[in-house]
C-alpha cells in the first residue's frame, strides 16, 4: 500500500515533464517540434494537469488529467513488477513509454528523439543491473530478445504494416522483456498483437454501425506494444 502511494506520488512529480514532452513531440510528420506555445511563444517544458500553457492559458497537448492518470497507473504497475535491479530500467521505459504512447495515439508516429534515448537508456540500465546483480550472462538473452522483437517489427515495417518508428521501440521493449525471460518477450509481443487486433475490430464495428467504410483504419501500434510489454512484465 505504501509502495503504491509512493509510486503515485512519484508519478505526479514526473507527470508535468511527461505532459510537456507530449506537447513538444505530438506534431504531424514534416512539422518542426513544438518547443514553444504556438499561441504566446512561451517555451514549453513542464505543463500542469489541466494542459494549459502557463503563459496564456491556451490548451496544449493531451486532454486534462489524461497524462496524470496514465502515469499514476503505470507507476503503480512498475512499483509492483520491479524486482530491485530492474527498477531503474522499468522507470526509464515507463516515463518515455507514456510519452510515446500519447504521441503515437495523437499523431501516429514514434519520433526518433524519443525512441533512440529509450533504446540507449534500456541498454545501459540493463547492463548496470546485470553487472550489479553479478549475472552478466542475462545480457546475452536481452540482446537476443531485442534483436528478435526488433527484427520482427522491422519485417512488418518493410511489409508496410507498421511505421518506421515501431522497430526501435520493439528493439527497446524486446531487450527489456528479455530481462524477464523469453516467455515475457513472446507474451508481450503476442499481447500487443491481440490487443491491437481487438482495438481494430472494435473500430471497424463502430464504423460499420455508422454505415461508414472500414478501409484505411488507422490504428497506432505503439500504445499496444507498450501495454503488451507492461502486461508481460506484470505477469512475470
Ligand atoms: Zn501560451
Amino acid at each position: 500500500m505504501l509502495a503504491a502511494a509512493g509510486a503515485v506520488l512519484a508519478g505526479f512529480l514526473v507527470a508535468p515533464l511527461v505532459r510537456g514532452l507530449v506537447a513538444r513531440f505530438a506534431v504531424p510528420e514534416g512539422e518542426p517540434w513544438c518547443a514553444a506555445c504556438p499561441l504566446c511563444g512561451r517555451e514549453v517544458r513542464l505543463l500542469p494537469p489541466g494542459g494549459r500553457c502557463p503563459g496564456c492559458r491556451g490548451r496544449l497537448g493531451a486532454g486534462p488529467w489524461s497524462v496524470e492518470l496514465v502515469v499514476a497507473a503505470v507507476a503503480v504497475a512498475v512499483a509492483r513488477a520491479a524486482d530491485g535491479p530492474s527498477a531503474a530500467v522499468l522507470g526509464w521505459t515507463a516515463v518515455l513509454g507514456v510519452v510515446l504512447g500519447f504521441v503515437d495515439a495523437r499523431v501516429r508516429r514514434l519520433p526518433y528523439p524519443l525512441t533512440l534515448p529509450l533504446a540507449g537508456g534500456v541498454a545501459v540500465l540493463l547492463a548496470v543491473a546485470a553487472l550489479t546483480e553479478g549475472r552478466p550472462g542475462v545480457l546475452l538473452r536481452c540482446l537476443l530478445a531485442a534483436c528478435t522483437v526488433g527484427a520482427l517489427l522491422e519485417l512488418a515495417v518493410w511489409l508496410g504494416a507498421l511505421g518506421p518508428g515501431d522497430s526501435p521501440l520493439g528493439f527497446a521493449l524486446g531487450g527489456l522483456l528479455g530481462w524477464f525471460g523469453w516467455r515475457a518477450a513472446a507474451g508481450g509481443l503476442l499481447a500487443a498483437v491481440v490487443l491491437a487486433g481487438l482495438w481494430a475490430s472494435l473500430r471497424a464495428a463502430v464504423e460499420l454501425a455508422r454505415r461508414r467504410p472500414v478501409r484505411g483504419l488507422d490504428v497506432p501500434v505503439g500504445p499496444f506494444l507498450l501495454l503488451g510489454a507492461l502486461l508481460a512484465v506484470l505477469a512475470g
